[in-house]
């Protein structure tokens, strides 16, 4: 998986997850409890198997830089 398109799913899925959060304490909808913990699985999955550094495979963390704080890879995201 390119490293943007796992950027791009962790920026949608902890969107979905924020707005379902708002939306849910304003209503009491047991569905966006369930939508919510979903995204939830999604955004942990993408997380800790997709945000790797193409070059070493290990886990980028919170970025800081655009480059790769293991090996120095530049990182095209
Ligand atoms: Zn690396």
């Amino acid at each position: 998986m390119d490293l943007r398109t796992v950027k791009f799913i962790l920026t949608t899925t902890f969107l979905v997850i924020i707005a379902a959060l708002i939306i849910g304490s304003f209503s009491n909808n047991q569905l966006l409890i369930y939508i919510m913990l979903g995204f939830f699985v999604i955004y942990a999955l993408v997380y800790l198997i997709g945000w790797r550094c193409p070059e070493c495979k290990k886990h980028l963390g919170k970025l800081v830089a655009r480059q790769c704080k293991h090996c120095g890879h530049r990182l095209d995201v």
